[in-house]
């Protein structure tokens, strides 16, 4: 399938475009004073652990140190050079759609100091560079080069696109020269992979970009290698030890890498989330371009464990701050999990190739369902704070005192020393235009009702709506004969498609075929009913309770609304009850929800327990705003999943 360049694709919708607007206004200039180290603003460890880099972001100066223009030393994660890569693919995405000479000026200044950073022989990792020479490519375990190349490159290419300038470009391609010189079967050469996966999907979109092979070539060997010698990371370890390059002697944790067999004998999301996603966004790439049957069946077996096992409402992946990882089956504890924002942006990526390959239904749903929640509220409403961790449930009291806890901020900080999620964040949602349409060949696909207007090679499309508020969607079309794909969502009603120069040719399931002719005119309602959500009663986490969707949110409650949030009952068939109102406040325009409930009344009794209690309870109100704006009014408790009022059973 291809994807349309985001400069053929006009976001009209107001909720986007304000979107869009915060990104390149407030988001994009921001991160540079924070990745500078120009404003002084509180960088936060991720988790508490004294051992992690906080305080400052020192990633510009990394690059300026090892490029002779400053003196000083390596600050940060090893992996702090992918910050500065992912802010300039954000300049990227945005410049493509919105070009600003200011904007782009700024970012040539940063391009031109990594490339006076990258060495001679085109390789480019300013923690390696500065601080341990000797052991490139010999901790890969841990180092992260490949992942930083991946962003580089991913970089590079949006920014080539966006301006011409090929400079950054020039600087991966040279990169990726280095790492194919190392890196291969041959001998001599290194047989494994990076720890962290991302140069497998990037170097597949540099081939996409460039055409050349070896790029995808490279991005399977990737793919191969890993886990094909399962002591590959022993081996790295033990050589560096008797060399004396190294004193460290890590336990190796395959799971956590991904790397305890090769990918495509891999049946289950298992280990890091991030990593997991990637590299499964990798396969699919993979996939699509050189079709192989046996890493597809690994996709989509890894995709069913996520999306029938492992994923919570909001479409946050990854339930254990241990690893950062994936747990078991059914596994997913509310207040404890980890959610990281980028292994949700993951989730987006990896069902967007799934659908490129076969656009079924479920995909889209994913990537709705990740888009409105999960990835959403990895910001605040001024652009200008992030949360890495994404809770459904916050006791703002066990957060302070409970170490369980000590990864789930109760607000979003100002920046983070581990800044993965907050520029991931700004790619991503900066280049929302990308996951609308797609096209194969004579036939077209909407996959989000975005307000927006497609230009194509031999048609024009415009698709008018005010979703995600509103029950209707108007798509007109002129050009040539096409076959138009749309989708009802999961959680729509009554969907009534009307056509003018149109044909409804089939609807299989909720996937709807439309025959397009110049003129046409299609028009979808759809009712967007208050749904009470129940999980499987696998999720022991969620046992007796509820949780509340309207259209594509999820619904949480704050303390700040409603005092003593624990006390809450809701009834899931007073649901249809609940009382929808638009509201506009400085944090944004949404949907609140008031629902009818019950609200237990506190003990008189100060003892923990009691025999023979008789839950007394009022009728009271619930009120409800959508998840990803949780956070924006001030520390507060905040849940998603309510007990369910108690019935009496005759
Ligand atoms: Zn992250």
């Amino acid at each position: 399938m291809k994807e349309f360049d985001l400069k053929d694709v006009v976001i009209t919708s107001p909720f986007w475009q304000d979107y869009l607007h915060l990104i390149k206004e407030k988001t994009i200039p921001y991160q540079l004073q924070v990745l500078k180290d120009e404003i002084a603003v509180d960088v936060q460890a991720e988790r508490k652990d004294d051992s992690l880099p906080a305080g400052k972001s020192h990633a510009i100066e990394n690059f300026k140190i090892a490029a002779g223009l400053t003196t000083g030393e390596h600050f940060g994660w090893f992996f702090q050079d992918s910050d500065v890569y992912k802010w300039i693919e954000s300049v990227g995405v945005i410049l493509q759609s919105q070009p600003d000479a200011k904007l782009e000026a700024k970012a040539d200044e940063v391009i031109a100091i990594i490339e006076q950073a990258q060495e001679d022989d085109g390789y480019l990792d300013t923690y390696f560079q500065l601080k341990f020479p000797k052991l490139k490519y010999r901790q890969l375990y841990f180092s992260h080069e490949l992942y930083c190349a991946g962003h580089l490159i991913e970089a590079a290419i949006a920014y080539d696109k966006a301006t011409g300038k090929d400079k950054l470009l020039q600087v991966a391609k040279r990169f990726v020269s280095n790492i194919a010189e190392h890196f291969g079967y041959g001998d001599n050469q290194i047989q494994g992979a990076d720890g962290h996966q991302e140069i497998e999907l990037a170097l597949v979109k540099l081939y996409d970009y460039t055409k050349d092979e070896s790029y995808l070539r490279l991005a399977q060997f990737f793919i191969d290698v890993r886990g094909k010698n399962p002591d590959f990371y022993r081996e790295e370890v033990a050589a560096n030890l008797a060399d004396g390059l190294s004193d460290d002697n890590p336990t190796i944790d395959l799971e956590y890498l991904q790397a305890y067999t090769q990918p495509k004998h891999q049946k289950h999301a298992v280990g890091h989330a991030v990593r997991m996603l990637y590299m499964a966004t990798g396969m699919a790439k993979l996939v699509a371009r050189d079709f192989d049957a046996e890493l597809y069946q690994a996709c989509l077996d890894i995709w069913n464990d996520i999306v029938h096992r492992k994923m919570y409402v909001t479409g946050g992946v990854g339930s254990t701050v241990h690893g950062e990882a994936f747990v078991g089956p059914y596994d997913l504890p509310n207040d404890t999990m980890y959610c990281e924002a980028c292994a949700s942006i993951a989730l987006l990526y990896f069902a967007y190739e799934l659908f490129q390959i076969s656009p079924k239904a479920e995909y889209i749903d994913v990537m709705e369902r990740v888009l409105y929640n999960g990835i959403l509220s990895g910001a605040s409403a001024d652009g200008k704070h992030f949360f890495y961790v994404n809770p459904l449930e916050v006791d703002v009291d066990s957060c302070h005192h409970n170490p369980g806890k000590g990864h789930v901020k109760t607000q979003r900080p100002d920046w983070l020393g581990c800044a993965c999620c907050p520029p991931n964040f700004a790619r991503t949602i900066g280049s929302i235009g990308r996951y609308i349409y797609l096209e194969s060949g004579n036939e077209l696909f909407i996959n989000l009702y975005i307000a927006s207007q497609l230009k194509g090679n031999d048609f024009v499309l415009e698709q008018k709506t005010d979703f995600p508020f509103g029950n209707k969607v108007e798509i007109t079309y002129s050009g040539v004969q096409k076959t138009l794909y749309l989708q009802e969502p999961y959680w729509a009603k009554d969907l009534v498609v009307t056509c003018e120069n149109a044909i409804v040719l089939q609807r299989e399931g909720r996937r709807i075929k439309v025959y397009l002719e110049d003129g046409a005119h299609i028009v979808l309602h759809f009712g967007q009913p208050v749904l009470a959500v129940h999980s499987n009663p696998e999720v022991r986490a969620d046992i007796g309770k509820v949780a509340i969707q309207k259209g594509p949110f999820i619904y949480c409650a704050q303390a700040v609304d409603n005092p003593n949030l624990k006390y809450y009952r809701l009834d899931s068939k007073l649901v249809n009850q609940a009382h929808a109102v638009k509201e506009t406040k400085d944090f944004g325009v949404y949907t609140s929800l008031t629902l009818p409930c019950q609200k237990v009344d506190a003990w008189q009794e100060k003892t923990l327990y009691q025999f023979d209690y008789e839950e007394t309870s009022r009728l009271s109100d619930l009120v409800m705003m959508p998840y990803y704006l949780w956070g924006n009014q001030g520390e507060t408790d905040m849940q998603v999943w309510f007990p369910e009022v108690r019935r009496n059973v005759p």
